[in-house]
């Protein structure tokens, strides 16, 4: 009988979908966190049920040929990265398997190999992402700090840097820190709901180089707003006279701060942002550009956090969506218009729907800084806005080509319907969940549908997730 607290040997032999190693120990099947494939170690058993077990690994005997030392050392502790210890090549694998193996099982597709394309990686896995949020915390002895919180909890894990994010960030950071102490300003603390600040985020056009920084507050007013513009204009003229000469390939760019603006959020809640913004300096939004499309970005709007992998990824699906200049295109859960944009210097007429209105009026705003007339936006459910459409003028909005781009849940199903109505040639499926991508493909298929060919994007090395695109045609 296996008893919680008990230490065994165990080897990896498989994997799980969110990266942890299985094995077996006396025939039940265990699941340790912080291991790969090929690792034999020592565990301690923290959770028995009927059929499996959990373990956390105390000490790895003998480590996997895919096993590589993490480049940060909060690599463990981190609720971020969880795969820092599996070498990128290892990484690309899983994430290709996974892909395949949600499409075969859930999606039943039969001949899912020849389906599958190679996933497009990065060439340099790190300091990809354009957007980072730190929780601002105290340590023990009352100092302010800037972490992550661990895997699963709200403890901060104090942070100088993450190798994930630009490199900019740790000037930043640093110089923000500073102004926490000197300017004695309260830190946010989730238990009593006192305290100002809450969290740091910070954006980074990587194309334009313009750098936004949003302060969340539980409050209406940013104290000493002077001291802080003065450190973090400090932090990006350290950046371009120190940081971007360490040589680290691709961030050489010029940077320059463009908007410092506080987020107003006086909830008890988990939610980051608040739902109203002020500007503290320059413009309320950043500039970027994807491509060659401009885009105007807000504190509120999602925008892709891989800059370099995106390109690829909509490459893809304008590969797929196999435009010739005539074609009526619908982007459903549009955002602030990427992917229309994207599509419509290709496409004869490009209609975008989105459930956020701000998205929706930075879209409109996109396309006119892009100079793009044959793209109209939307706001509403997909669900709602696109059937209501659909019947009121069947000619104008009937679709050649759609491209959905769900939130992890996937597609609506009433959506589904309305797309099976609809019936378009081709359906460009972009998704950052397969196991609902192949749910959806699933229905798709029963609907007279096909998958022609499916590409994963690697956009978040160093975890698990893993975006998708599938070209489905109609039969
Ligand atoms: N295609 C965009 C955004 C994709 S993220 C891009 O690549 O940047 C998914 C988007 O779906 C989010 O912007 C979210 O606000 C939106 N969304 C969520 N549920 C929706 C719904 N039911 N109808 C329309 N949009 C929705």
């Amino acid at each position: 009988m296996l008893k919680k607290n008990d230490i065994y040997e165990i080897t990896i032999e498989d994997m799980g979908k969110d990266g942890e190693g299985i094995g077996h120990i006396d025939g039940m099947t265990v699941f340790v966190k912080d291991t790969v494939v090929g690792d034999r170690a020592s565990v301690k058993l923290m959770k028995v049920k009927k059929n499996l077990a959990f373990a956390r690994l105390m000490e790895i005997l003998e480590p996997s040929a895919d096993r590589v030392t993490p480049v940060c050392e909060n690599a463990r502790a981190c609720g971020g990265c969880t795969l820092q210890h599996i070498s990128y090549e290892k990484q690309k694998e899983l994430k290709q398997a996974h892909v395949r193996n949600c499409l075969a099982r859930i999606g039943g597709l039969s001949d899912v190999d020849a389906r599958m394309e190679p996933l497009i990686g990065m060439e340099e896995p790190f300091h990809y992402r354009n957007k980072m949020q730190f929780p601002i915390g105290e340590d023990s002895a009352g100092k302010p700090q800037l972490g992550f919180y661990a895997g699963h909890t709200h403890s901060l894990i104090p942070l100088s840097d993450c190798p994930m994010g630009h490199p900019v960030n740790r000037y930043i950071l640093s110089r923000f820190r500073e102004y926490l102490t000197e300017a004695h300003i309260p830190v946010y603390h989730e238990e009593t709901h006192e305290g100002l600040v809450r969290h740091l985020l910070t954006r980074v056009g990587f194309a334009t180089g313009e750098v936004m920084v949003c302060v969340v507050i539980n409050g209406r007013k940013l104290p000493r707003k002077e001291l802080l513009m003065g450190k973090l204009q400090e932090a990006l003229e350290e950046w371009n006279r120190i940081g971007s000469g360490e040589g680290t390939p691709g961030f050489g760019e010029h940077l320059r701060l463009a908007s410092v603006n506080c987020s107003v959020n006086e909830e008890k809640t988990n939610r980051i942002l608040g739902f109203r913004s002020f500007t503290v300096y320059g413009k309320d939004c950043i500039e970027d550009r994807i491509g060659t499309v401009q885009f105007r970005i807000s504190p509120e709007s999602f925008f892709q956090v891989n800059p370099l992998q995106t390109v690829r990824l909509y490459q893809k699906a304008l590969e797929y969506a196999g435009l010739t200049g005539s074609e009526t295109v619908w982007d459903m859960y549009c955002g602030i218009g990427t992917i229309s944009l994207f599509l419509a210097k290709k496409a004869g007429r490009v209609f975008g729907v989105e459930i956020v209105p701000q998205a929706i009026e930075n879209a409109k705003e996109n396309a006119e800084l892009n100079q793009i007339g044959n793209a109209d936006f939307f706001v509403g459910k997909a669900e709602d806005v696109v059937p209501r459409l659909y019947a009121e003028d069947p000619e104008r909005y009937r679709a050649d080509v759609v491209v959905v781009d769900p939130p992890r849940k996937g597609c609506d199903a009433a959506l589904l319907e309305t797309l099976a109505a609809m019936s378009p040639d081709r359906i460009v499926y972009v998704s950052c969940d397969p196991a609902t991508l192949a749910r959806d493909i699933k229905i798709l298929c029963e609907d007279g549908y096909a998958v022609e060919k499916v590409t994963p994007v690697d956009m978040f090395p160093g975890s698990m997730h893993v975006e998708t695109v599938a070209l489905i045609e109609r039969i």
